[in-house]
């Protein structure tokens, strides 16, 4: 006997989509006031505003993202080692 509560019948997946989306609706209204989501100049995609996109890897123009990645490359090297 289960000491728990158990539920008496399996949830659809369509109700568990729907109480998964309402949550999902209610985390971005919260979020919207916090974070700015502008268009990227370069491609078109949603970013963060003063962030590089993580779409194409710009920002202002520039292309930033070689920089970050040699930078990961390095540490990777310095674990294994
Ligand atoms: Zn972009």
């Amino acid at each position: 006997m289960a000491k728990h509560p158990v539920p008496k019948k399996r949830m659809s997946s369509a109700k568990s989509g729907h109480r998964y989306a309402a949550f999902k609706q209610k985390k971005y209204r919260a979020l919207k006031g916090f974070v700015n989501v502008v268009k990227c100049d370069a491609c078109g995609a949603p970013r963060l505003n003063q962030f590089a996109c993580k779409a194409c890897g710009t920002f202002r123009g520039r292309s930033v993202e070689k920089a970050g990645a040699a930078k990961t490359a390095d540490k990777v090297v310095k674990v294994k080692a």
